[in-house]
């Protein structure tokens, strides 16, 4: 709890509601953040429409992921003795080379990890170099780049944590041989991995490919083409990596021989990142960030990944629609709680090893309860961060970024459950590719711009911090401590919208995993209210009526979902991508 829940209390009353754009609109810094922000939103992940729905039982373990080649790969784990920690860094592995698009060792990741009532976060995000500054995304005029500039720039990529952070679970939870776990991944990378149709689609759609000849020479035929899906590719540069981590262990990926080779390649690109930051990245093995939650007579727990990931505004959502008037209807409360907590989130979250986040503040029972009272009969428009103690002079951030992520969750014979996103931030990261992985352009992350109007973002850049992410795998337990729901999902700053909905409806009574990774997304990013493609008219009209400004758009989110039900485990993977659920 804070110390100061009244000041959450008084200071969430003073909460104004405007129609308008934030008030530093005037400001030059602004008006082109605010071009940047449209810049990137032409570029997402796109949506590339629905596959088949994937739904799977079991007794006692189940595994989804994005791509059925990882689900296979997880699975042939668990089924050999392992863990879900093992599973995971088969699944990511391979998602390395199924989905290169998405994620993979050049990138970085966000773990919660639960058993016997404890729940661990594991913190794998990007980290910016020494060398980095708080102006690395501002031109010589002091006005920040185009999001394309700065993906166009090696100082893009950041350190990447995907690797220490499956060490570290495997140190913790693994049961099999680490080399073991890289063995699928070695052989579809020598035999050639299919390219899936939806990575022939946005290879396809992608116009930054060709920038570097690597990945223009994996990714495109010689005429300059992307491969049909179904042609195998090879990635004997990433079976290379691969044995060699299988022999020396995962720390090698950040000892010197792989750190010169990869920071080598990265400077000759144009990056900053030296051998040192390289060499000392570790991810941060912290207790998840949980509260308290009620749900039909029972009392259990939510759990996600705290800050710089989005798990602190999941959290702040859904006690904000369990506080809300409880009369109002599902959609309405669900899209005002999204409007309060995304302008929270907006105004606060960072990295908390850079930035005072008073996560106890926003998730007090005060504060919640007190913007929970600001959801009315009517959509709220724009509404301004609540003010919280102690972060009371920090800027709001207009910049809202969108998309190359995947998410997957395991759970394993031994009742642990395992919730992992993972990214390498756009589709394709900073198509950089460097000893068979593409890097990230995670630091884009970072808000461009430091200040505005004189106050500081929290979100700027500097050495050593980690971007702001929306990712947030999540974890609902009951009483007894036991997993009941694991999700999590892709999607940029949407992220946290998509996950709020599933735990709602979940909150709701909708239990089967299949429901709930199907339901039609309903978002708000502190603005319009967005509907996905194919919104039924009825309750489109229901909220133009309470004043929602609405607009329909394609979603490419990748929810992985696993329920606990009365007889056993039910997975789902998200039909807006290729994911494949399957347990035993
Ligand atoms: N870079 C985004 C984040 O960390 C995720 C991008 C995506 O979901 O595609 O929030």
């Amino acid at each position: 709890m804070t110390q100061f829940p009244w000041l959450g209390l008084a200071l969430a009353l003073s909460v104004a509601t405007v129609h308008a754009a934030p008030s530093a609109a005037s400001s030059a810094a602004h008006a082109h953040a605010l071009a940047a922000i449209a810049q990137r939103q032409a570029t997402p992940e796109a949506a590339t429409g629905r596959y088949p729905l994937s739904v799977a039982s079991g007794r006692q373990a189940m595994v989804v992921t994005a791509h059925p080649l990882a689900t296979a790969a997880a699975l042939s784990m668990l089924r050999a003795g392992g863990s879900a920690a093992d599973a995971a860094v088969a699944a990511q592995a391979v998602l390395g080379l199924v989905e290169p698009q998405s994620s993979g060792f050049g990138g970085g990741s966000f773990l919660l990890h639960a058993h016997s009532g404890e729940v661990t976060a594991i913190d794998g995000r990007e980290t910016a170099p020494a060398a980095a500054t708080v102006s690395r995304f501002l031109k010589a005029d002091q006005q920040p780049m185009r999001f394309n500039e700065a993906l166009a720039d090696a100082r893009a990529v950041g350190i990447p944590g995907t690797v220490a952070a499956l060490a570290e679970a495997h140190q913790r939870w693994g049961r099999l041989p680490w080399s073991k776990l890289l063995a699928p991944a070695i052989a579809l990378a020598e035999t050639g991995a299919p390219v899936s149709d939806r990575l022939y689609r946005l290879s396809a759609q992608d116009e930054l490919l060709a920038r570097s000849p690597s990945t223009a020479s994996y990714f495109l035929d010689p005429e300059g083409q992307p491969w049909p899906s179904g042609t195998r590719l090879k990635n004997p540069a990433y079976a290379t990596l691969l044995k060699s981590l299988a022999k020396e262990g995962p720390r090698a990926f950040y000892q010197e021989k792989w750190a010169d080779s990869f920071v080598q390649q990265l400077q000759a690109a144009g990056s900053d990142i030296s051998p040192a930051d390289w060499q000392t990245y570790q991810a941060k093995v912290t207790p998840a960030l949980c509260r308290p939650l009620t749900w039909a007579a029972q009392a259990g727990r939510i759990c996600s990944s705290p800050p710089p990931a989005g798990g602190l505004t999941v959290i702040e959502n859904i006690l904000l629609m369990t506080q809300a008037n409880a009369a109002l209807p599902l959609d309405h409360r669900l899209i005002e709680a999204q409007r309060l907590g995304f302008a929270d989130r907006q105004r606060y979250s960072a990295d908390p090893a850079f930035v005072s986040v008073p996560v106890d503040g926003l998730l007090s029972s005060a504060y919640v309860q007190a913007r929970a009272a600001l959801i009315g009969e009517r959509a709220a428009g724009t509404v301004s961060a609540g003010y919280v103690f102690p972060a009371l002079s920090l800027a709001t951030d207009p910049q809202v970024l969108e998309h190359g992520t995947s998410h997957f969750t395991i759970v394993d014979a031994r009742g642990h459950w395992l919730a992992m996103t993972s990214s390498i931030e756009d589709a394709f990261g900073s198509r950089l590719m460097v000893n068979g992985l593409l890097m990230n352009n995670q630091l884009t992350d970072f808000s461009f711009v430091p200040e505005l109007d004189g106050l500081l973002l929290a979100n700027r850049v500097a050495a050593g911090k980690r971007p702001r992410s929306a990712m947030s795998p999540t974890l609902v337990l009951n009483a007894a401590g036991k997993p009941v729901l694991s999700v999590g999902s892709p999607g940029g700053s949407r992220i946290i919208g998509f996950n709020t909905g599933v735990i709602a409806r979940w909150l709701n009574g909708e239990h089967d995993a299949g429901a709930l990774v199907s339901a039609l997304h309903v978002l708000n990013r502190n603005g319009i209210t967005e509907l996905e493609e194919g919104f039924p008219a009825a309750r489109r009209d229901a909220l133009t009526e309470r004043g929602h400004e609405v607009k329909e758009a394609g979603m490419a989110s990748g929810l992985g979902v696993i329920v606990r039900k009365a007889n056993g485990l039910q997975g789902a993977a998200d039909p807006r991508r290729e994911g494949r659920a399957a347990g035993y």
